[in-house]
């Protein structure tokens, strides 16, 4: 399937992220105006919200968009998402009428918003280059990929609390490190201030608390997929994540990309997962291919610098789906609901410069790469990081928006009182 031409002008150049094919959806706000919810179309948001109120859309039940995060919406499953961007692309599509005319909204001129209300967050090890190259460096290259990493989706709880938008600023937290030359760890700001190159997968339906589901019902769960960068503070990291994994080093923030691209537009990008190395149990098979072929990059810029792309990897190189993922979730009866995120892991590919992480770039910091105005180990005070993803159809990109995020200073004393 080739573009689907717009009466957006804007959406119909090739390089657009946001073609009519697309349509994800975000939430907006102009000036001091309540947040909205929208759909991107070209260089515009079109107020669905406003759609619907106006009777141009009409969707089952009860008003399904006035609420201004998507989450009523994932809640009502596959047939109404269907139903949303089958009535949106009519409105929009060349020849049709203008009737949405009034509501098309410039990008230029909104705020972006989290586009959902994330139910609870949840994050994977799932990038086989990834887990190898951080194994090596805390463990040895014998031990690099723990013995379960081939037939389990390894993940941990995390916070939901933490989950902002693109260019909410992040704070460089404080936690207890330990280096080897001490007895005794210190508290203090961290020094390895890391980013994770991941997508994420928003669960639209939810499932039923003590029944495990299959990867297909779990793929028919997704709603549809965001950028999602696990920003991660590798000394505090090192110290506490035995036994029990990762806790404060990943709890400072997880920036999201504000559009969610539904699995729909993604449809024609599906992909199988690698050749498995160890057959898997039978409950993680894929029925059919449930990956995506996405291309990736991270651009980092200093404060008052250029950006510098740093690296260009593809969502091809996860082991497991987020499908295998959340079927996985739910083996122990766990329910999963509407507004769960998982985060895929960390996307590495085998090349240096497809690292998804300066904590591999740089190699635990003994090989600094170079950066507009200097050399990065890890990141650095006021850099901003940007993560980037499209993919590539014939005529038209399927793209997500930017997942930006700036560091911020660590507060002098995190307990000192205004
Ligand atoms: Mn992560």
């Amino acid at each position: 399937m080739g573009l689907i031409r717009s009466w957006v002008e804007s959406a119909n150049a090739p390089d657009c992220p946001f073609p009519l094919n697309n349509l994800p959806c975000g939430v907006f706000s102009v000036g001091a105006g309540a947040p909205r919810c929208g759909m991107a179309i070209g260089d515009q948001i079109v107020d669905v919200a406003g759609l619907e109120a106006a009777g141009l859309l009409a969707l089952p039940g009860r008003p399904l968009l006035d609420a201004a995060v998507w989450n009523p919406v994932m809640a009502s499953g596959p047939a109404v998402w269907a139903s949303v961007r089958a009535q949106v692309t009519a409105l929009l599509a060349e020849g049709a009428g203008r009737k949405a005319a009034p509501f098309l909204v410039p990008l230029a001129s909104a705020t972006l918003q989290m586009p959902f209300r994330v139910a609870e967050y949840t994050d994977f090890y799932a990038g086989r280059n990834h887990a190898f190259n951080v194994g090596t460096m805390f463990r040895g290259p014998e031990n690099a990929l723990p013995p379960n990493w081939l037939h389990i989706p390894i993940g941990y709880n995390g916070r939901a609390s933490s989950v902002v938008v693109s260019g909410t600023d992040v704070r460089r937290p404080w936690g207890q490190v330990k280096s080897a030359e001490h007895d005794m760890p210190a508290f203090q700001p961290s020094r390895r201030f890391d980013i994770e190159l991941e997508m994420g997968a928003v669960v639209g339906t939810p499932s039923r608390a003590g029944y495990p589901v299959t990867v297909a019902e779990a793929d028919d769960m997704i709603f549809g997929y965001v950028l999602l960068n696990d920003w991660s503070a590798r000394d505090i990291q090192a110290w506490e994540y035995q036994p029990l994994g990762p806790f404060q080093s990943k709890a400072t923030a997880t920036t999201i990309s504000p559009w969610i691209v539904m699995k729909a537009a993604l449809e024609p990008f599906r992909i199988p997962t690698p050749a498995r190395e160890k057959p898997l149990l039978p409950y993680l098979h894929e029925p059919r291919p449930m990956l995506y072929d996405i291309a990736l990059e991270v651009g980092l810029t200093p404060d008052g610098g250029q950006e510098t792309v740093i690296s260009r990897t593809s969502y091809s190189e996860m082991y497991y789906s987020a499908a295998q993922q959340l079927a996985h979730h739910t083996t122990s009866g766990c329910a999963m609901n509407t507004g769960d995120l998982l985060g895929s892991g960390t996307i590495s590919g085998t090349e240096k410069g497809a690292r998804g992480s300066l904590l591999e770039l740089s190699w635990g910091g003994k090989e600094p790469f170079a950066v507009d105005g200097g050399a990065r180990s890890f990141i650095e005070d006021n850099d901003t990081l940007a993560l980037r993803g499209h993919a590539q159809g014939d005529g038209y990109r399927i793209g997500f928006g930017d997942c930006s995020g700036t560091v911020l200073p660590a507060l002098a004393d995190p307990y000192e009182r205004a």
